[in-house]
């Protein structure tokens, strides 16, 4: 067996985890958890199909898709709001925002001071249950602040 790239979970950690998610244990559901935790998250579905299949697993994208759903529905994964156009995931763990940058697209984790959601409420309780509140950041990172080509 070759060594992961980051050190990872076995196959019984990540069937534990869906497991305890309320979830049934796939071949394809944890080739999609692994791939997540592995990443420094914030992978499209396009992505997620593109490093499973990259560890010699072929899903068709709307499995991924679907997978996706269900480990949403579980609480497994968050999807991080990082602007239109772009549906990015990434595993659950600790509540944060996100900071993307206007030059190059990056998406960066910004830290929940709350750390739960929803970490704002708003000053208006007549609109409706509030139950999550994202963040997103703009500006320009420090990589293409401190590049030459950045003009200020
Ligand atoms: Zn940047
Ligand atoms: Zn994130």
């Amino acid at each position: 067996m070759d060594q992961p790239v980051h050190p990872g979970l076995t196959d019984e950690a990540i069937a534990d985890r869906l497991r305890e998610a309320g979830l049934r244990v796939t071949k394809s559901r944890v080739a999609v958890y692994r791939v997540l935790h592995e990443s420094d998250g914030h992978l499209s579905v396009d992505e997620i199909v593109e490093l499973v299949a990259a560890r010699g697993e072929r899903y068709p994208r709307m499995t991924v898709y679907n997978i996706i759903a269900r480990f949403l529905g579980a609480g497994l994964v968050m999807q991080a709001d990082a602007g239109p156009g772009r549906a990015l995931y990434e595993i659950a763990e600790r509540w944060h925002h996100h900071f993307v940058c206007r030059v190059c697209g990056s998406v960066y984790d910004v830290p929940c001071v709350v750390g739960r959601k929803p970490c704002l409420e708003p000053d208006a309780s007549d609109i409706g249950e509030v139950d999550e509140a994202q963040i997103i950041f703009r500006g320009v990172c420090t990589a293409c602040t401190s590049s030459p080509h950045h003009e200020n």
